[in-house]
């Protein structure tokens, strides 16, 4: 059921049970030269809805949350943020109630690699708050990563920033945003031999035009195969949130 689209008196109806509530957070930010800000928030937004669509008698699907922890992408400019201490507290806040309203089974969906840690704290948070209920989030490049590393064509098989899995999907979802005679790669930058550390490093030090990636690789076709691929990795895993017992995970 999509939340936004339903009255209250539906949504309160909902089998508390065997409803999976599924929150997509994204993010507004530069998307290098070629790439529209809401990049993230169109595709996790098309993830979500089409999981809603095939689960849609179990699942309560929340409006793209989309203001991100984006303070690494300012020094490009086009880019709205939160703090990542105010997201992780906006994030434990959007939930709240919900777990009021007697729901127990939440996948925060994630669409922008800023969010990653603010709402790991957040699922811990919720978790300490309110324990025995399902608190769950991941980015949704995570959960498909094999599938989208077998997709990718040029030398990065993981989602970068405005790469070739982000272009391709915006080829195939909304082409007239992308600007295609402005597509440049941006190589990494980071050592090799220091690839396993983590670097807090914003992408003004970092890229040359925005981006991590190559999203010279791109294309609609290869687009579409990853969209699909995504949902068909999620879909079942939403379906073993619903179905899994709440204290067996
Ligand atoms: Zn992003």
């Amino acid at each position: 059921m999509i939340f936004a689209e339903s009255t209250a008196a539906a949504i309160r109806r909902l089998d508390r049970d065997q409803t999976l509530v599924i929150a997509p957070i994204a993010a507004c930010e530069q998307h290098a030269l070629h790439l529209p800000v809401f990049t993230d928030s169109i595709l996790v937004a098309a993830v979500a809805e089409r999981v809603e669509r095939v689960l849609a008698e179990r699942t309560l699907l929340l409006p793209v949350f989309w203001l991100g922890a984006s303070e690494h992408h300012l020094a490009f400019g086009g880019t709205l943020t939160a703090k990542v201490e105010t997201l992780q507290t906006i994030l434990v806040e959007l939930l709240i109630p919900l777990v009021h309203d007697g729901f127990s089974r939440f996948l925060i969906l994630n669409g922008h690699g800023g969010n990653d840690d603010p709402l790991r704290v957040a699922l811990r948070r919720l978790d300490a708050k309110f324990p025995g209920r399902l608190w769950t989030g991941s980015s949704y490049w995570n959960l498909a990563r094999e599938s989208l590393a077998e997709l990718c064509d040029g030398p990065r098989k993981t989602v970068g920033h405005a790469c070739e899995i982000e272009t391709s999907l915006m080829l195939h979802l909304r082409p007239e945003l992308v600007d295609r005679g402005a597509i440049a790669d941006d190589p990494p930058t980071t050592r090799e031999s220091l690839a396993d550390l983590f670097c807090a490093r914003d992408f003004g030090r970092s890229t040359d035009h925005g981006a991590v990636g190559y999203p010279s690789f791109a294309s609609a076709e290869k687009g579409r195969k990853m969209l699909a691929a995504i949902v068909d990795r999620i879909t079942p895993i939403a379906r073993e949130l619903i179905d899994i017992k709440l204290d067996s995970v």
